[in-house]
């Protein structure tokens, strides 16, 4: 789990990032409202601990430029003793909780383990479940399950079943398959695609009495959709 700190009291940084790190999270940190958000919409973080009053931009200011951006990471606000208000406008720029300075850091652990549980709450990952009749993969968890039941698949099998899922009654050519999941170029007359499709159809369609993968001759492979 990545997290990044957005503070600019340096001591304070510092022992909010040992008291994360002995919990095994990763942390990053900047001390700028400018660096903060810069590195809250390049990296790829699952929780901001994001002070309000910053040098620079402010932290109200990141937290509704990352919703605008799209970005769904959790924002814990930190803000100062009694300011309701500021704690009033943290939530309506979009943070999803805050922590009260000064706070005790077992108050922050709680609190930054509850928003990383929140995030993988079901109802969140809706979205981020590709679903195609009883077939279904997980893009956060890296599960794949085909009527109700865990299929195991390697990352390159994961990531050739996710094309086809996006693509759902598409044909994919050979081509465009190679081009989209193996990242460097392969002989355009090898059969790696038709290997790896093999592989998907023991794994997800042998048992099923409907089989999801189609061969279209001469072209290349969809997922059904008749
Ligand atoms: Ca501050």
């Amino acid at each position: 789990m990545n997290i990044l700190v957005v503070e600019d009291e340096v001591k304070l940084t510092k022992l909010i990032k040992r008291v994360l790190e002995e919990e095994r999270y990763q942390v990053d940190i900047a001390n700028d409202g400018d660096r903060g958000l810069e590195m809250a919409l390049v990296g790829s973080y699952d929780l901001i601990v994001l002070d309000l009053m910053l040098p620079g931009i402010s932290g109200l200011e990141i937290c509704r430029s990352l919703r605008q951006e799209q970005s769904v990471v959790p924002v814990l606000m930190l803000t100062a003793r009694d300011a309701v208000n500021d704690r009033v406008a943290g939530l309506d720029a979009g943070a999803d909780d805050y922590l009260v300075k000064p706070f005790a850091f077992e108050e922050l652990l709680a609190r930054v383990r509850a928003l990383l549980r929140r995030r993988i709450q079901p109802e969140n990952l809706a979205s981020q479940t590709l679903k195609y009749e009883d077939l279904e993969l997980d893009l956060v968890r890296h599960e794949v399950m085909r009527a109700g039941q865990r299929v195991e698949l390697t990352a390159k099998e994961f990531a050739l079943l996710e094309y086809l899922m996006r693509n759902a009654g598409q044909v994919l050519t050979r081509d465009q398959i190679i081009n989209h999941v193996w990242e460097y170029d392969f002989d355009a007359s090898s059969n790696v695609v038709d290997i790896y499709i093999h592989y998907l159809r023991s794994k997800i369609d042998e048992k099923a009495s409907r089989k999801l993968i189609r061969t279209v001759r001469g072209v290349g492979y969809s997922l059904r959709v008749k």
